[in-house]
């Protein structure tokens, strides 16, 4: 078997074992930004078909090289308008919305023949300045508007937890965004998805409610020092 696809046999064991029997459904989301297409096709081969990339350029590319097979596509970085269009084009999801300009313009390119692009809202759980996302309060506006948007689906919340290695400070970051989806459930938006979780804090985030994970390490190992480009071996 190789490497990565005993790291997802791993993985999903213990995604299995600490839901003890809970029968919610979890999607494992395998983050492959840096690495190159072959290791998401070894991926691929092992059953894995959902995949995030955060960088737009090198995913557009990784994207084409890996055209022949049905994979669903995440974007799960930080989006500049200017790039929506390529990402709205390209990808089946967008996990860090944070601001209604940016759901209009990815509204407006999704092409007519596809399905309407699957949103979820970032919330800044961990409060950092620098990190993205909307504040814990803000996001039912958003949720509404994207809502409202032909081209787009809001499915629901993701948020990153403060990196400190804290499973008690993680587990209430991330309860925070499980009580905002239940208040936009609470006033009447249909959202099933909890987007939470890395390698490091999924235990905690499957604790408070995730219904996808987005984990790269533990299935790839440690990233490239710089992105995938096509040409590139
Ligand atoms: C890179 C990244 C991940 C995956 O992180 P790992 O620690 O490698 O599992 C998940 N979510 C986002 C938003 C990322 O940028």
């Amino acid at each position: 078997m190789s490497p990565i696809a005993e790291n997802l046999q791993e993985l999903k064991r213990r995604i299995s074992e600490t839901l003890q029997g809970d029968s919610r459904a979890i999607t494992l989301v395998a983050v492959s930004k840096t690495h190159p297409p072959a290791m998401v096709r070894e991926a691929f081969a092992a059953g894995q078909r959902d995949f995030g990339e955060n960088y737009v350029q090198e995913a557009v590319a990784k994207i084409g090289a890996l055209a022949d097979l049905p994979a669903t596509w995440h974007f799960i970085g930080t989006l500049q308008s200017n790039k929506a269009r390529e990402v709205a084009m390209q990808f089946d999801w967008v996990h860090g919305v944070d601001r209604s300009k940016l759901a209009e313009v990815l509204s407006r390119h999704r092409p007519a023949g596809k399905a309407p692009l699957n949103v979820c809202v970032e919330v800044n759980i961990s409060e950092e300045a620098t990190k993205g996302g909307v504040k814990p309060g803000e996001a039912l506006a958003l949720a509404r508007h994207i809502a409202a948007l032909p081209g787009l689906r809001f499915r629901g919340l993701m948020g990153m937890a403060s990196p400190s290695g804290d499973e008690a400070k993680a587990r209430a970051e991330f309860a925070v965004l499980r009580r905002e989806l239940e208040a936009i459930r609470a006033a009447g938006l249909e959202g099933d998805t909890l987007s939470m979780g890395m390698s490091q804090d999924w235990r905690a985030a499957i604790a408070e409610g995730a219904t996808m994970l987005r984990i790269g390490t533990a299935i790839f190992g440690a990233r490239e020092a710089r992105a995938w480009r096509a040409g590139a071996a």
